[in-house]
């Protein structure tokens, strides 16, 4: 798809457009920079930095795939936004991190909303508990921003959109209940090259498109 018409689709409803890079090479990420994109986004943090390193300095990258502990370390210094926080551990670990690097990291919780059993992610009840968990180190170096999911890989629109209604119900209840005065808690990041039109229906903020933009993954 047509790089501009995508944006000035997006644009139209303020949805921030992440370009999903993993797997391409860096001639390519600079093609979609040319043309003033810049939010990328990388599920493998060996590839994240080293992309990082070689590309503009005003990039902001998104961690969009499932983080292990022990690499949070490795993209603290400068990534933009996590969108895959999944676990009470895992957020004291950002938090310690962001200490160590003196910042405030942003990041969205992360749910599980599709049928499959595969994905990752947080149901209600345990973020519910996450929230009320929190420490107050944590709480002072992590900005939770919002939500963020998967849908079923299915041609089933009904499902899809169900899923994201369901994200979306989440994003609201646990506004209410835990971020009312907190206006950085805003985000609702659902919506891939799949299933996108559908997600900005269900009033995504966010969308995480890459084989649209880039081409097929090899
Ligand atoms: C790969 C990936 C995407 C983008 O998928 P496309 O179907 O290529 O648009 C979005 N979100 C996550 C979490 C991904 O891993």
């Amino acid at each position: 798809m047509n790089y501009q018409t995508l944006v000035q689709q997006l644009d139209e409803k303020k949805i921030t457009l992440v370009a999903v890079s993993k797997t391409q090479p860096e001639q390519a990420i600079r093609k979609l920079y040319d043309q003033g994109q810049r939010d990328f986004g990388e599920n493998r943090v060996s590839e994240v930095v080293d992309k990082e390193a070689a590309l503009p300095d005003d990039i902001r990258w998104h961690f969009i795939g499932h983080l292990q502990r022990n690499k949070v370390k490795a993209i603290l210094p400068f990534v933009h936004l996590i969108h895959s926080v999944d676990s009470a551990r895992l957020l004291q670990e950002v938090g310690k991190q962001a200490a160590a690097h003196e910042r405030v990291v942003d990041v969205l919780l992360q749910f599980h909303i599709a049928k499959e059993e595969s994905k990752y992610g947080l149901t209600e009840a345990k973020a519910r508990q996450l929230l009320s968990e929190r420490s107050a180190e944590e709480q002072a170096q992590v900005r939770i921003c919002g939500v963020m999911g998967m849908a079923t890989y299915t041609d089933n629109e009904t499902v899809v959109r169900e899923e994201f209604r369901r994200l979306r119900e989440i994003f609201l209840h646990l506004q209410r209940d835990f971020f009312a005065d907190q206006p950085a808690f805003k985000e609702i990041s659902m919506g891939m090259s799949g299933d996108y039109s559908l997600a900005m229906a269900e009033g995504s903020t966010m969308v995480r498109i890459g084989s649209l933009l880039f081409g097929e993954r090899k």
